[in-house]
């Protein structure tokens, strides 16, 4: 973007995408201001808001090297190496996600992410104007509006570009949608979410294995518990909304600690408030949000949770988000143009949203009722060979999507193609012994092509 261009940028949302997002567009000398309709973080505390942890990956971390923050951020994560699966006989097995500790996702508080990259945006020197929430937009006075929700008062600023990190309920989408068909779809997962916590150990320790996400899977249903520095766990129980069980008939802490007692008996003593938790937190509904259309010429631009929230099973909101503000960054410099940017940077994320979309919908599947089955742990036993014999065409899905950094599409149709093979080489068999392994070297260099290094 030529330096002549009027470019003042500003960003609804300060979250995790609206503050990286400033970052990397304030050092590059750009004017930004952001709007947030919560109060500063840093003085009032972080008011929450969706999970209270989260697994930050390659595609997030990338990003945030690429805004100086990875440093700061990585010294409170904790390291994940695998799933450690709880089976309902009380066995319990680590799945490690990678080949070795350099594949690994990092738990993060959401609050300390948040902090980190409001500090990094005003150290860039982005604006940042909290207690500011968008209620209005004019397209053809280029002005928006914002109320301070702690007295009412309302605010008027004029704007260049609006840039809409304000979430997946975002209200610059509304304003949008009313003056463009944006092609808004909202599908409901008919499943819903609440957090509970497990303390430390007397010891001040963590009660369970620290560097491991833990899964309870349970068929249409299931439990996980990410680590956090404190040496707490913050527990997600997910269930249908409607069902046994479900959230109509698990209703109160009373019937949540027979369904755990039931079903997850060896976190029971793990969670000592599970009473309380359930009583006191609210159950937070899971969709996917579809838009055929993400940007108003050179006017407006929708990224991250507004543009296309996900389920959370791939745990990839975040980290796809995180992508998007490196891309859009990557586009303004690019285009001498705002629309062109815009129009660009649809072009390039919208098929990858749709496919981490796709692909977070299929993991919800694979971990509350495949990572136990029989099938699925010989296709996985086989898939683990194919990588170490194919390092640069057999790639896991979970790794293309986890570990590295190629384009979400292209890991969703090679897993595809992958998925394929692993079934077609284990069909009718109990165990990988006396397997053609002839036919499998020639469907592997047939129907998989060389990745490149890059990726
Ligand atoms: C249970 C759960 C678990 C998850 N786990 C993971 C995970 O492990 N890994 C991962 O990568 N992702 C995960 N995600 C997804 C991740 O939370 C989101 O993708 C991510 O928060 C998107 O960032 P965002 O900045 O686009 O939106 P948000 O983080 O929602 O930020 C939006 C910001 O805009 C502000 N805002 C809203 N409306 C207005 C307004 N009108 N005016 C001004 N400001 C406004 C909000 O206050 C907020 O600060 C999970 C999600 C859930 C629900």
């Amino acid at each position: 973007m030529s330096a002549d261009i009027d470019c003042r940028f500003t960003i609804i949302g300060a979250g995790l995408a609206g503050a990286l997002l400033a970052t990397l567009l304030a050092k590059r000398g750009w004017q930004v201001d952001v709007y947030e309709k919560r109060g500063d973080p840093r003085i009032a505390g972080y008011a929450g808001g969706r999970s209270i942890n989260l697994a930050l990956a390659e595609r997030g971390l990338h990003a945030l090297r690429s805004a100086d923050a990875d440093a700061a951020v990585l010294q409170r994560a904790v390291m994940m190496r695998g799933r450690m699966v709880h089976f309902a006989d009380g066995t319990q097995r680590l799945q490690r996600y990678g080949k070795d500790d350099s594949e690994v996702i990092w738990s993060v508080s959401r609050g300390e992410l948040n902090i980190a990259l409001i500090d990094a945006a005003e150290s860039a020197g982005a604006r940042l104007h909290f207690d500011r929430r968008l209620e209005a937009v004019d397209f053809d006075a280029l002005t928006v509006r914002f109320i301070d929700d702690r007295d009412g008062a309302s605010s008027q600023v004029d704007f260049v570009a609006l840039l809409g990190a304000d979430g997946a309920g975002s209200a610059l989408r509304a304003a949008m949608g009313a003056r463009a068909d944006l092609g808004e779809r909202f599908e409901p997962l008919g499943h819903s979410y609440k957090e509970l916590e497990i303390p430390p150990a007397a010891d001040g320790s963590f009660r369970i294995e620290p560097n491991a996400l833990h899964i309870w899977p349970r068929g249409n249903y299931m439990c996980i518990a990410l680590p956090n520095d404190e040496k707490t766990f913050t527990v997600t129980l997910f269930l249908p909304n409607e069902g046994d069980p479900g959230f109509d008939t698990v209703r109160n802490g009373a019937q949540a600690r027979a369904l755990f007692e039931r079903d997850f008996a060896d976190a029971v003593p793990l969670v000592p408030c599970l009473e309380d938790d359930f009583e006191r937190n609210p159950a937070g509904l899971l969709a996917t949000l579809y838009l055929d259309r993400w940007h108003i010429n050179g006017c407006a631009v929708l990224l991250g949770d507004a543009a296309h929230a996900m389920v959370p099973f791939h745990g990839q909101g975040m980290n796809c988000a995180f992508e998007d503000c490196v891309a859009l960054a990557a586009h303004l410099d690019r285009e001498g143009d705002l629309s062109l940017a815009f129009a660009a940077f649809e072009a390039e994320r919208r098929p990858n949203a749709l496919a981490i979309q796709a692909m977070a919908l299929e993991n919800y599947l694979e971990m509350r009722s495949r990572v136990d089955d029989a099938d699925y742990l010989l296709q996985r036993e086989l898939e683990l060979q194919l990588a170490q014999r194919y390092p640069r065409r057999f790639v896991p899905r979970y790794t293309m999507v986890t570990f590295r950094r190629l384009p979400y599409a292209v890991a969703l149709e090679r897993g595809r193609v992958q998925r394929e093979l692993l079934v077609d080489a284990t069909r009718g068999r109990d165990t990988l012994d006396g397997l053609d392994w002839d036919w499998i070297d020639a469907e592997v260099r047939k129907r998989l092509t060389v990745l490149e290094t890059e990726h």
